[in-house]
């Protein structure tokens, strides 16, 4: 039997003026799970990203979050980006928002302000903290870029770094923020073959470790591969949910892709 979710949402609705986009979804995400949220251009994904994180005041419905260690709810709506994070959600973007003209280290501990005290931080990137503080930052942030393989890289410029280079920083950046859970806004958009391989390997490693993963993804090869479940949407509202192997024969899945009657 499972435990509660950690991310559980419910009637979730976004209107935008006339514009319907979100409709009543309902959505959960199990410890240590990789699900995926799919569906046509224009069904509602990124605004459903959007109102779990306190970027848009969703028009209603409920988003929980429940830490597995604790088993504390918390209602996330209503709360800045900033709280959202701080509860434990942490996201990437579908445009890469990373600091350009700061070192790829840097990024990552900015990602660490909210389990820090944000003054050490400060001083540690005008070289005014104690060396305890600075090491215990550095060395945290030094590892999760090594679990992401940009070690390398630590001291260039993030704007330096390969295009999937830069999509890997925003998931460190996000990492080192301890989410409970993991939110990534197609994280494969605009990468090579060979740069999108190594990202699945990533994403598995990553999910290894323990860490429940909320992603949405247009590449379909990459969604059925990696996913636990999928959750299935098409003009706001959810169409299907279920396994990769479910939803590879559902029919309102495959007419909304195919437009088929
Ligand atoms: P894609 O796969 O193309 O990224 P998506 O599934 O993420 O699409 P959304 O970007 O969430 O879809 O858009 C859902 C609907 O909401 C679209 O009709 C879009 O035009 C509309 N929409 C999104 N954000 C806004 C906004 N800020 N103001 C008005 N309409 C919006």
């Amino acid at each position: 039997m499972m435990n509660s979710p950690i991310l559980n949402v419910t009637g979730l609705t976004m209107d935008f003026g006339g514009i319907r986009a979100l409709n009543a979804l309902d959505l959960d995400v199990y410890g240590g799970e990789i699900v995926a949220l799919i569906g046509p251009n224009g069904a509602g994904k990124t605004t459903f990203f959007n109102c779990v994180t306190g970027i848009y005041m969703p028009t209603a419905g409920e988003v929980l979050l429940t830490s597995p260690k604790t088993g504390k709810s918390e209602s996330l709506k209503g709360l800045k980006p900033n709280q959202v994070t701080e509860k434990g959600l942490a996201r990437t973007f579908q445009n890469i928002r990373l600091f350009p003209k700061m070192t790829v280290l840097e990024n990552v501990m900015i990602g660490r302000h909210c389990r820090t005290k944000a003054f050490i931080l400060g001083a540690i990137l005008r070289n005014r903290a104690t060396r305890e503080e600075e090491q215990s930052i550095l060395e945290t942030s030094y590892a999760i870029l090594q679990k992401v393989g940009l070690e390398q890289y630590s001291n260039e410029f993030a704007e330096n770094l390969p295009y999937g280079g830069q999509r890997r920083l925003e998931i460190a950046r996000a990492l080192a923020t301890e989410p409970l859970l993991l939110l990534l806004d197609e994280p494969a958009a605009g990468m090579n073959p060979q740069e999108t391989l190594e990202l699945v390997e990533l994403i598995k490693e990553i999910s290894a470790d323990g860490q429940a993963i909320l992603l949405i993804e247009h590449d379909m090869k990459l969604v059925m591969s990696l996913s636990d479940r999928i959750f299935v949407m098409d003009y706001g509202k959810k169409i299907a949910q279920g396994t990769p192997a479910e939803i590879r024969e559902n029919p309102a899945v495959i007419k909304a892709y195919l437009g088929e009657d």
